[in-house]
């Protein structure tokens, strides 16, 4: 039987624990996690996210600042918001919420947050100390897709993982997740030769391509771990829904699990960038940062 993995009671349960853990903080030593928000031009697609964030860091007892700016603000208006932030004790984690007007830099952006404020990890520092298998912020939808999988499967060691999609935000770090949880890891990307039959030897197959329904049940291993990234808004008789990059109907008579679209994937993103902002203000106050929140909220289900 094909098992569902639903995302947004796993968030859930992750969000109660680290609303925990953030009393405890306060009742302890006095100190509650803050994170900054920055929005730049008025994307509804991203208010509604900034949104979500906001209520769901408020119900985990993280205090949220929303900074929002013009859509023509200046580079250097930015950086200094972003400097300010910087020196802000009050302040553990920036996100900048992406993606950037064209007239502003997303690297000189990401590059000005200090990295111990980056709750996004895409600082090129965390980014490097990722790669390294060194302490990291670690991008929050890599992180929600590999606490899903330990859930799911528990030991990953020698596991055969395909990751499609090379991303900087998900591809890349996803792979690197992976590989320091042992896995044998493939990258597959626009320009990979043979992608179905690479697809089909995965025991693992995480897809973050943005091509709905690209990963039909054909391309999958029977009984394989599948989690579907992509959020692709589809029209369909007249109606407009959300879909992945996994054809669902198809995958799920193949797959031993999988991620559904809307619901899987996408709550533990903001789940996992609570629990960043968590563990910045721990190491930003020098205090032990309970490393098995995502153990004790998502115990795995084989031993
Ligand atoms: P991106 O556009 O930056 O990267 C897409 C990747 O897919 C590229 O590496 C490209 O080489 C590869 N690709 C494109 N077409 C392909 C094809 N036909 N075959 C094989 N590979 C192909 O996208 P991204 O930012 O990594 O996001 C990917 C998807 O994940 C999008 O649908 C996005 O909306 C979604 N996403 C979801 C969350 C979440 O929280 N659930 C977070 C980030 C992104």
């Amino acid at each position: 039987m094909t098992r569902i993995i639903d995302g947004k009671q796993q968030a859930n349960r992750l969000r109660e624990v680290i609303g925990q853990e953030t009393l405890g903080l306060q009742e302890r030593h006095g100190i509650r996690p803050g994170l900054a928000v920055v929005m730049v031009g008025n994307d509804p697609a991203s208010q509604v996210y900034v949104r979500n964030k906001a209520r769901q860091a408020g119900e985990a007892g993280i205090a949220s600042f929303e900074h929002r700016l013009e859509a023509n603000v200046s580079q250097q208006a930015l950086l200094a918001l972003i400097a300010t932030l910087n020196a802000d004790p009050a302040v553990h984690g920036i996100l900048v919420q992406l993606p950037l007007p064209a007239s502003l830099s997303e690297a000189a952006v990401i590059q000005a947050i200090a990295p111990d404020k980056d709750v996004d990890g895409f600082h090129p520092i965390n980014i490097g100390n990722l790669a390294t298998g060194a302490r990291a912020m670690v991008p929050c939808t890599p992180l929600g897709c590999l606490m899903l999988l330990r859930q799911q499967l528990g030991e990953l060691a020698g596991k055969r993982a395909l990751v499609l999609g090379r991303s900087n935000i998900v591809g890349k770090p996803m792979a690197n997740l992976l590989l320091r949880d042992s896995c044998t890891v493939t990258v597959a990307h626009s320009r990979t030769h043979g992608l179905a039959e690479e697809c089909r030897r995965a025991d693992i197959l995480v897809a973050a391509v943005g091509r709905p329904g690209l990963v039909t049940g054909d391309w999958i291993k029977p009984g394989a771990t599948i989690i579907d990234v992509g959020i692709n808004r589809i029209e369909e008789q007249g109606r407009s829904r959300l879909a992945g990059d996994v054809d669902f109907t198809s995958a799920s008579q193949v797959a031993g699990a999988i991620t559904p679209v809307p619901g899987g994937v996408g709550p533990m993103t903001i789940a996992c960038l609570l629990l960043n902002t968590l563990q910045a203000t721990c190491h930003q106050h020098r205090l032990p940062f309970a490393e098995d929140i995502p153990q004790r909220a998502l115990p795995t289900h084989r031993k």
